[in-house]
């Protein structure tokens, strides 16, 4: 088994749902468990022109292999009807492989650790609600990450949700 972190992100119909609904698939997702969710919170797109943004992120126990994985998430963008109309455009549920166990991967497919992962305050600020004590497989520890990154353009939001 191997634990894989998992980024969510949506921005259209109903983002709160789509993230809350994402988290239970993930559950369900064969040979997996999810064994944590971060809170949830809302970020202001990058790209073009397009509502804001919920995101968490998951962590999962899976026996699957990195690209099953990566197939399972794209499925279930798919049951979200996600539909890819502009490169970093408005979508219905985007979902991330952000870390698989201590894996480097460079596939034309998949690349780990997700490339925006050092930078991007939903990812890092939402990983350390989970596992505070990070580590990516270069050795960087998510607390140097989160120093040069500020709790900028994000806002956790209160539990209620
Ligand atoms: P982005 O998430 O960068 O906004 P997309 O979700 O449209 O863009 O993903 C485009 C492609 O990125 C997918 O077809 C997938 O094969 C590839 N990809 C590469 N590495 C990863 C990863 N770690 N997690 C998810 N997709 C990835
Ligand atoms: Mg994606």
């Amino acid at each position: 088994m191997v634990l894989a972190y998992i980024g969510l992100g949506s921005n259209l119909e109903e983002p709160l749902a789509q993230i809350k609904r994402a988290f239970d698939e993930l559950g369900n997702l064969p040979h997996t468990r999810l064994t944590a969710r971060s809170a949830l919170y809302q970020s202001r797109a990058i790209g073009p022109q397009q509502p804001d943004y919920v995101n968490a992120v998951a962590r999962l126990e899976t026996g699957l292999t990195s690209l099953d994985l990566l197939d399972a998430l794209q499925a279930i963008e798919q049951v979200h009807r996600r539909v890819r109309l502009q490169h970093w455009g408005p979508r219905t549920l985007d979902l991330d492989l952000l870390l698989y166990g201590a894996e480097t991967i460079q596939h034309p497919r998949l690349v780990v650790p997700h490339p925006y992962l050092t930078q991007r305050a939903f990812v890092l600020y939402p990983l350390a609600d989970i596992d505070p004590n990070l580590q990516l497989p270069d050795g960087q520890s998510l607390q140097a990450l989160l120093q040069q990154c500020p709790f900028e353009d994000i806002v956790r939001l209160p539990k209620s949700h």
